[in-house]
């Protein structure tokens, strides 16, 4: 932690001072942990940067981050004062005593109340539940900045990108696609991944936007949806993903003809390696379906074609039929997903000429009141 109480009472910030100053007042003074008021020890390293530990492993060291990271303190640090130096009230590491919580940041701005935590280690689920939800329930805006994760630098453009499934979890969804908005310490900048469009699994198309700490703004910027010019590159890639995926499904599918993928494709006659436009499609809440939009979308015309119907006139019922049928959960989002792949068939098949599949799915994805 980078502030104890000293005996006097006062909060002390031991990164402001030099070493030399530091090291008469280990000698002259004793400091004490905000939250638990135990004694804290002061450690003037010269790698790390000066900061206070708990002599022992307590509770109150398992609520607080110990051992942290010089990247970890720096990054603190530099918000801190970037914060400052925009004239923002900003408390670093305060003690809500009422949550037992102790932010890395807590930001107030017109009367609202911000928590900022700058994670660098990884996170358990229900840790990262449980400290949003009791920000939330005293009406404090959790945001969980992360570090940007290493060898993920990149150059700003358009990219394939795989994030971890912690990642996911900070994913602000308050655009038409999701994004994700990671601070790198070492070269103070704000790394943005934008857009994000899921292809399967982990694996996401996005664009990346890097800016330096000093053109940022509180609260954060919130990105640009990206042109229809830009997702014509969006959609290269995508199709040029699923060309590979069933490349190599077809080259490394251990289980044959029993892989109703590639079964449902011989039963359509459709060619795996020529699959028709209307095969692998982006979808509003694609997500939930943890498969590629080519193969699920086969499937799905296989199923419909036994029910002697097309996509896009199967029943709720139905769906949750198909989604059980190949073990998919049956979730709420999962149906939407096969509601708006009916949608956009019906579309593609309706005003065939008029827009070509890559502009229907920009239309789909970014302004979806045009459609309906
Ligand atoms: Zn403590």
């Amino acid at each position: 932690m980078l502030i104890a109480y000293n005996n006097q009472q006062q909060l002390f910030l031991p990164y402001q001072y030099t070493r030399k100053a530091l090291q008469r007042y280990r000698r002259q003074m004793k400091f004490y942990c905000p939250q638990c008021l135990e004694q804290v020890q002061l450690k003037i390293g010269n790698y790390n940067i000066p900061h206070f530990a708990h002599f022992t492993k307590n509770h109150c060291s398992q609520l607080f981050a110990e051992n942290e990271s010089k990247i970890h303190l720096q990054g603190k640090v530099q918000l801190y004062e970037w914060l400052q130096k925009h004239g923002h009230q900003v408390k670093l590491e305060p003690y809500l005593k009422e949550l037992s919580q102790r932010p890395d940041l807590l930001v107030t701005l017109d009367k609202e109340q911000f928590a900022v935590e700058f994670q660098c280690s990884t996170i358990s689920h229900e840790k990262w539940h449980q400290r949003t939800m009791g920000y939330e329930r005293n009406d404090i805006q959790a945001i969980w900045l992360f570090q940007t994760p290493q060898g993920k630098e990149a150059v700003n453009g358009i990219r394939k990108i795989r994030i971890s499934p912690l990642l996911q979890k900070a994913f602000i969804t308050t655009t038409d696609l999701p994004y994700l908005l990671t601070y790198n310490p070492v070269t103070a900048q704000f790394v943005y991944w934008t857009n994000l469009l899921h292809v399967h699994g982990h694996t996401f198309i996005g664009k990346v936007q890097k800016i330096s700490v000093d053109q940022q703004h509180f609260p954060f910027y919130r990105p640009q949806r990206i042109t229809q010019e830009e997702f014509q590159r969006y959609w290269q890639l995508y199709k040029q993903t699923c060309r590979q995926f069933a490349h190599n499904r077809l080259l490394h599918s251990k289980k044959g003809a029993q892989d109703p993928f590639l079964r449902n494709c011989y039963e359509l006659n459709l060619s795996l390696t020529a699959l028709p436009p209307y095969i692998g499609i982006p979808v509003k809440e694609g997500a939930a379906i943890p498969l590629f939009t080519s193969e699920w979308q086969i499937m799905l015309f296989y199923f419909s074609k036994q029910l002697g119907r097309l996509p896009f006139e199967l029943t709720k019922g139905q769906m949750e039929n198909f989604l059980c049928k190949h073990q998919l959960e049956v979730t709420e989002q999962a149906l939407r997903a096969i509601q708006n792949y009916g949608y956009l068939l019906k579309r593609m098949h309706h005003e065939d000429g008029l827009l070509d599949n890559c502009e229907q799915v920009y239309v789909h994805l970014f302004a979806i009141a045009t459609i309906y």
